[in-house]
């Protein structure tokens, strides 16, 4: 089955995101982008628009489930992404937590999904730490099972919306357990005794508040188990399915609002006497950036739809997850080109684009890790070395 078209509230949405995203967001996006603070004004608008609780339940004030869910995660991050990568983020983020959480007991669900989805706190997801994140599988924060639930001890690296964070979902391994049974999904309220947090500023989406944790001895009780236990990681793994497209056309967004700029600029700037459209050195680049662009766009798009029509889709989201990154930084680069020294200057996003745009080479696994799981997918455990 082939179809590219979106559904009217599909084209809705991505409208009223579009000019939420041209008149509020753009202007300030390096103000924001420059920051640590959280644009909780922002994300509590973006709470009221309905983007933050896409297919989550009603009752929590989520939009509820519709089939095409996924599509509409990605046509979210993809447009907020032209005007603000960070704020971007806020859905795919959310989505991802929000999924999660519906495996979660009924206090844990009342408790945290409502302010989420309604822009007012912010979970975090916290797997990578300091030994290594690309092999989940080996993490080693233990949770040791007590009377009433279990005394958590280890330290994440790296994770997004640390030093925002009402709470974190944090992946842990029951003592004795190795690979990825055993490991639990915990819900841990990060102003619990033995709780640390530290910020660790990247070179961009410093907004996005990255930080480590630490956890000494933090009780959790049993009620804050999310899913079933030993099962934690196989459970985020299935949901990473659809945010890796979703953040592949987070980057993408960010990328078509540069090469349109860049296209904008070129129509209008002389060099030699002539606009510089007029040579096939600066518009060619641009068309094939246009060109990358389009195909990785629909690539994403294609995951996403697979997810919605209930299709296998891992190696589809794997790889808009490598290539849309990719294909979207060298995007960014053109368009900085094309701009001279314009496009270095910090007076333009383009430079604050690459920089956060970069990010998405390692946040949700690194473009190594998704071509493992491509070829795993072509070629069976032999391609993962087993
Ligand atoms: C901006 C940002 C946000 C992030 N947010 C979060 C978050 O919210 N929560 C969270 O838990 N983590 C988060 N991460 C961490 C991210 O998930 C990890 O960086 C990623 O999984 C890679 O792990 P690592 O950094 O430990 O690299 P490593 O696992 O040490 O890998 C180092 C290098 O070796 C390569 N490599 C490893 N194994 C193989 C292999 N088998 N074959 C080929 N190459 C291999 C990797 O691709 C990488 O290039 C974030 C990272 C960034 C940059």
């Amino acid at each position: 089955v082939l179809s590219f078209d979106v559904s009217p509230d599909q084209h809705a949405l991505a409208e009223v995101l579009d000019d939420f995203g041209r008149k509020v967001l753009l202007g300030s996006y390096r103000t924001r982008a420059a920051s640590t603070d959280f644009f909780w004004g922002v994300q509590r608008t973006l709470g009221e628009m309905g983007v933050l609780g896409i297919g989550l339940p009603e009752r929590y004030g989520g939009t509820g489930a519709s089939p095409g869910d996924a599509v509409t995660l990605g046509l979210a991050a993809e447009t907020l992404a032209r005007a603000d990568v960070n704020v971007a983020a806020s859905p795919v983020q959310t989505g991802l937590v929000g999924a999660q959480l519906l495996d979660a007991t009924p206090e844990v669900q009342e408790r945290y999904l409502p302010p989420v989805i309604a822009g007012e706190e912010v979970l975090a997801i916290a797997v990578t730490e300091p030994s290594g994140g690309s092999d989940a599988a080996a993490l080693r924060t233990v949770a040791r099972p007590v009377d009433g639930g279990w005394l958590l001890s280890g330290e994440k690296i790296a994770v997004t919306w640390t030093m925002h964070a009402t709470a974190a979902l944090v992946y842990a391994r029951e003592p004795g357990t190795q690979g990825a049974r055993g490991i639990h999904c915990l819900l841990v309220p990060l102003d619990s005794p033995g709780v640390r947090t530290s910020a660790m500023p990247g070179m961009g989406c410093l907004p996005l508040g990255w930080g480590s944790m630490s956890f000494e001895e933090v009780h959790v009780p049993t009620s804050h188990l999310v899913g079933q236990p030993g099962q934690g990681l196989f459970a985020a793994l299935e949901k990473f399915d659809f945010s890796r497209a979703a953040l592949g056309l987070l980057c993408l967004g960010a990328a078509q609002a540069s090469v349109d700029e860049a296209a904008a600029y070129a129509c209008e700037r002389e060099a030699f006497g002539k606009r510089i459209a007029s040579y096939q050195g600066v518009s060619f680049a641009l068309a094939e950036a246009q060109t990358f662009l389009d195909a990785a766009r629909w690539q994403s798009y294609r995951a996403l739809w697979l997810r919605d029509t209930g299709r296998p889709h891992r190696a589809e989201a794997a790889m808009s997850k490598w290539w849309a990154p990719t294909v979207a930084s060298d995007a960014i680069t053109a368009a900085m080109r094309v701009f001279g020294n314009l496009g270095y200057s910090c007076e333009l996003p383009i430079q604050q684009r690459l920089r956060d745009v970069m990010s998405y080479f390692s946040a949700d696994g690194s473009a190594e890790i998704q071509k493992r799981i491509i070829a795993v997918d072509m070629m069976g455990p032999v391609a993962a070395g087993r």
